[in-house]
């Protein structure tokens, strides 16, 4: 089954979001197989945005992540990656649509509270960078409730 990488940003803890965040991801159907609260420093949140690394805005974007905690999960379920991208909303919050996450919660781009991996690979990236120790295997109970099979 499909996995993502899903990071709440140092806004999204500082403002009180985590539990929203989590129980939209939870109420579409989709299964948590790894949380954790974390601090990373510099070097870690470079390599995480190591393809941005040419960008104007990576140096903020960087002193962004490691301003505070973020809460780093691994979400899994059919098409995870693409319907979370959606759940999360577009990257500049001016153009996400009500009822997305940065479209409910966001105003500028360097506080647009969560991120989400954009593709299958790198998302396999991401979890194996934030989750060496590997994520917990299980299936929810209610499996047949949410997949017709
Ligand atoms: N970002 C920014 N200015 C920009 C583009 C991106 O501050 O012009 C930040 C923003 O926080 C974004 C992150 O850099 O979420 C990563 O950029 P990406 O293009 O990967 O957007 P995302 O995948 O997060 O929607
Ligand atoms: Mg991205």
């Amino acid at each position: 089954m499909e996995q993502s990488f899903i990071m709440i940003k140092p806004d999204g803890v500082q403002r009180g979001l985590v539990g929203d965040i989590i129980s939209r991801f939870e109420n579409k159907g989709f299964s948590l197989k790894g949380l954790k609260l974390v601090s990373v420093d510099r070097a870690f949140a470079e390599k995480h945005y190591a393809d941005l690394s040419a960008r104007p805005f990576f140096n903020a974007l960087v002193q962004y992540i490691i301003s505070g905690p973020v809460v780093a999960m691994v979400w899994e379920g059919k098409s995870v990656v693409a319907t979370g991208r959606k759940i999360i909303g577009a990257t500049n919050p001016s153009d996400s649509a009500p009822g997305t996450i940065r479209g409910d919660f966001a105003i500028e781009m360097g506080r647009n509270v969560i991120h989400g991996s954009d593709a299958v690979e790198s998302a396999a990236r991401e979890i194996a960078l934030w989750f060496p120790e590997g994520v917990v295997g299980w299936t929810s109970s209610l499996h047949p409730w949410v997949y017709e099979k």
